[in-house]
């Protein structure tokens, strides 16, 4: 695999809750169970954590007792069962920073066993696929983790028409997919255009379409629902506007929440995310953002690991744990309950394909790439994308494979939102 990794940056997240507790030079040195670390968060910020974990670690020393053969605190028992038995809008923060960060393997095991359980009740045992069409890498804004950032003048960039996007759709549908995704990175590209487009993937055949283009005007995203699109993707990475600010430039998260906000009171189903391990980001952020994923009820949540591009200002961070990017997608699960989240590419891009894992903690969804073979290596949010020289639509082929893998079935059908419609509802 790709080799953009700093060393250790993978096992730094994997290696704490397997092993057990931390030893002294690693508090000393910052190091959390999560594997961020005091030069990665601030220190202050860690300082307070490290403490507090340091007083919960005894009392997880004092409590620990086994359960059904794992290692599994009192403390760690109750978070998650409450989390299980709350309602998304109305879950305990504390309750969910607990469950981030498991001190054991069988809490880690527990956790995310018990959030593929909570899947199966909710959506079925079943993984569903998207076909992704990145339809331009052109972008007007500069977000500093993106590496199809303007400011990024080595990027290739590309602008497929509107036939060459029906090539993908159709392609798609030869391999029995009916659900699209359309993604691109800000380029302006005029409203009526991706209303054309969305009209002549409708008249291929009944697909649900998803677009994924960024912020934009009320009109433009009442002209597309209006035009046949059925699903918004706009992930808002934090939902904290100081941490907004710091990894964005020119952008506040409340034009975000205003999109996101627009596009449910217009119908679609609506889906947001996050990036795990950005610098900057504490366990207590994310935790936040997951409760407002339960507050906000989305049908759809994507959460995969920071990974550095050589081109950003964060080129020198470290790429986010995987482990900790796992147990967010357990959390989410737990709290969101019937929500679509995908095993996402990202996951699939580190050391191994991790989106088994992601599959056996919660995980629903995986989006095999329709981009033209032609570019899509040059669609490069991040570095090391999995599967980019393979021909287009080429991962579908793997997808019977990796359902089976996390013991699933394949569903290759629309799978509209759960919570608008119902298990095997249709928009
Ligand atoms: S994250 Fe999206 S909006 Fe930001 S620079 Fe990348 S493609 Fe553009």
């Amino acid at each position: 695999m790709a080799g953009f990794l700093a060393p250790g940056a993978l096992t730094a997240g994997i290696r704490g809750p397997e092993r057990g507790w931390p030893n002294e030079s690693e508090r000393k040195r910052g190091t959390t169970m999560d594997g961020m670390t005091t030069e990665r968060t601030g220190a202050g910020t860690d300082a307070t954590r490290i403490t507090e974990r340091t007083e919960t670690d005894t009392a997880h020393r004092a409590g620990a007792r086994d359960e059904g053969g794992k290692t599994v605190s009192p403390g760690f028992l109750a978070a998650l069962e409450r989390v299980e038995a709350t309602p998304g809008a109305n879950v305990e923060t504390a309750d969910l920073e607990t469950l981030l960060a498991p001190r054991t393997a069988g809490e880690t095991a527990l956790l995310r066993g018990r959030a593929a359980a909570m899947r199966d009740r909710e959506c079925g045992r079943r993984m569903v696929l998207r076909a992704l069409v990145e339809f331009s890498s052109a972008c007007g804004n500069d977000c500093k983790y993106c590496g199809l950032r303007a400011a990024n003048r080595n990027a290739e960039r590309y602008r497929l028409d509107a036939e060459s996007v029906l090539e993908s759709v159709r392609l798609a549908r030869g391999a029995g997919i009916r659900t699209i995704v359309l993604q691109s990175g800000e380029d302006n590209r005029s409203a009526e255009w991706i209303a054309d487009l969305l009209r002549g993937i409708k008249a291929i055949d009944d697909f649900a379409v998803t677009l994924s283009v960024g912020e934009r005007s009320r009109e433009d995203y009442a002209l597309w629902k209006e035009a046949g699109a059925d699903r918004f993707l706009l992930r808002v990475e934090t939902t904290d506007p100081e941490l907004y600010a710091s990894i964005h430039e020119n952008r506040t998260v409340e034009t975000r929440l205003r999109c996101l906000s627009d596009l449910r009171s217009l119908g679609y189903q609506v889906g947001s995310g996050v990036m795990v391990g950005f610098p900057g980001q504490t366990l207590s952020h994310l935790a936040r953002d997951i409760a407002f994923f339960g507050k906000k009820d989305f049908d759809m949540i994507g959460i995969g690991p920071f990974i550095p591009h050589p081109e950003t200002p964060f080129r020198d961070a470290s790429a986010g744990a995987v482990d900790l990017t796992l147990n967010a997608v357990a959390v989410t699960r737990l709290v969101v309950k019937n929500s679509w989240l995908p095993a996402t590419t990202a996951l699939g891009s580190m050391d191994r394909d991790y989106r088994i894992d992601a599959l056996k903690a919660g995980a629903n969804v995986v989006m095999p790439n329709y981009t033209p073979a032609s570019e899509k290596k040059k669609y490069e949010i991040y570095p090391g994308k999995r599967c980019v020289t393979e021909g287009t639509g080429a991962c579908a082929g793997c997808m019977e494979g990796l359902a089976a893998a996390a013991g699933l079935e394949l569903d290759k059908g629309r799978a509209d939102s759960v919570k608008m419609f119902g298990l095997g509802g249709k928009a």
